[in-house]
């Protein structure tokens, strides 16, 4: 943590895209990892209309070109593939950090390669064994601690061959984001998430609730995964005077979501479009609470912008049984559409919402679309790719 970061930074006169009072706002140059995905794509078209560089790097795990290919073309538009598990280089002011495997299906595809790789570059990031071996790797060929981390998972994972290491993970990505921040002095912007919260104690969940998280269960490792990588987040801060900021998203959805990612609302309105039954898991009155895209973005570009770290809730703090959402699906596609009741997953939380006080007096932010009128958007959206219906009338 030694480096200061505003030497490095060719954009040091606005680091962190603070713009210096009386002067017009340029356009800042940002990354956005994760920039081809569902909240992302949604992200870069906000900042490329406000006049900012946008640079999207995804390795289109769940992401699609689809979703930003009506920027190719654009000079302020830029596209990598790259996965944030590797290093990169680049020089910007602003980063979003989104890249990550969201929804239950993907995180779940393959759990042991997901927690072992965040847990053991945490452990061993902070743990003396490294101290030691660095002390002397450094002496040898100037190598840094978390290059030596990666170097021991992946000779580990080599022992291990077939748990490959360092994939998809939250926390090997956010590492090499918040040490990209660093060198260049630029603002990062972690969207954590309300699992952080667990199967919550406390209803509605407060910021300073620290969760009920089964730290064993198949869930966690995304959410330990998003908890490390608020921890790290904050090291980065308190560590090398890092500007961040955090936000804990809850439930999310609109146009580009992953027609097939099992989350709920995509599931639901997917199911109703093909005239197959809503699957509505358990008994179906757990809730949750759901928020239209542009709602969780303009509150994304609020926190970036604003004076506060955080965490923020951002999230629609209308709240919904699963039994409730079918209806609300089966009023705006098909009233015929039939529930099917299936088992539910483990370590489902019975309840969510959020408690967006904070938000509201902090960042002047709350979210203004009802799951009525932003349901409809998303249909317009889905029975397009589903059909190819290109008006997405349903004619
Ligand atoms: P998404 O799956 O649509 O987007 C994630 C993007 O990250 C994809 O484009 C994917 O290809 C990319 N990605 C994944 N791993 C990567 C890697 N290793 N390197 C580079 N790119 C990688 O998901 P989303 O719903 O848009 O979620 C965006 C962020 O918001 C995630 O961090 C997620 O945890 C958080 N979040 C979303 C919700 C929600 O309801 N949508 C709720 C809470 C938190
Ligand atoms: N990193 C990166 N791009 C950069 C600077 C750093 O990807 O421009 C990665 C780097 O490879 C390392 C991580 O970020 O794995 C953390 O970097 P930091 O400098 O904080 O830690 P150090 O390498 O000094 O342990
Ligand atoms: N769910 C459901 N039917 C589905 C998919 C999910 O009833 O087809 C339930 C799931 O059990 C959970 C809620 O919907 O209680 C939200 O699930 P999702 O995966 O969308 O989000 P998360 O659990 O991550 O909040």
């Amino acid at each position: 943590f030694s480096v200061d970061p505003a030497a490095h930074n060719p954009a040091r006169h606005f680091v962190g895209g603070k713009v210096p009072l009386g002067l017009k706002r340029k356009g800042l140059r940002v990354l956005v990892t994760g920039g081809a995905g569902f909240v992302g794509s949604h992200l870069v078209d906000r900042l490329v209309a406000r006049g900012d560089s946008v640079i999207v790097v995804d390795n289109l795990f769940t992401g699609r070109k689809e979703n930003v290919m009506h920027h190719f073309g654009n000079p302020n538009f830029e596209m990598i593939r790259h996965d944030v598990v590797e290093p990169i280089l680049l020089e910007v002011d602003q980063i979003y950090h989104l890249a990550c495997p969201a929804s239950p299906v993907h995180y779940k595809y393959n759990p042991v390669k997901t927690i072992i790789s965040f847990h053991l570059i945490h452990s061993l990031h902070t743990s003396r064994f490294t101290t030691w071996i660095f002390d002397r790797c450094r002496r040898r060929k100037g190598q840094s601690r978390s290059t030596l981390c990666l170097d021991l998972v992946e000779l580990w994972s080599k022992l291990n061959s077939d748990i490959k290491c360092g994939e998809n993970t939250n926390v090997v990505g956010t590492l090499n984001m918040l040490g990209l921040a660093k060198r260049i002095g630029a603002r990062f912007l972690l969207t954590s998430t309300s699992e952080v919260y667990g199967d919550p104690l406390q209803h509605p969940q407060v910021e300073t609730y620290w969760g009920n998280v089964n730290p064993i269960g198949v869930r966690s490792c995304y959410d330990e995964g998003k908890r490390t990588a608020e921890t790290l987040t904050m090291d980065y801060h308190r560590g090398a005077n890092l500007e961040v900021r955090i936000a804990r998203i809850f439930n999310t959805y609109g146009p580009r979501m992953c027609i097939d990612d099992g989350r709920v609302v995509s599931n639901f309105v997917a199911q109703a479009l093909r005239k197959e039954p809503l699957t509505v898991y358990g008994d179906g009155k757990q809730t949750r609470s759901f928020q239209y895209v542009s709602d969780l973005v303009e509150g994304l570009m609020k926190l970036m912008e604003g004076e506060h770290i955080g965490p923020f809730n951002l999230g629609n703090p209308g709240e919904f049984t699963m039994l409730e959402l079918a209806k609300v699906v089966q009023d705006t596609i098909d009233p015929n559409a039939r529930i099917e009741f299936r088992e539910n997953t483990q370590d489902d939380p019975h309840k969510r919402k959020p408690d967006i006080t904070k938000a509201k007096e902090l960042l002047g932010w709350e979210p203004k679309i009802p799951l009525r009128d932003g349901l409809p958007l998303m249909v317009t959206d889905f029975r397009k790719r589903i059909f190819g219906d290109q008006d997405g009338d349903g004619t």
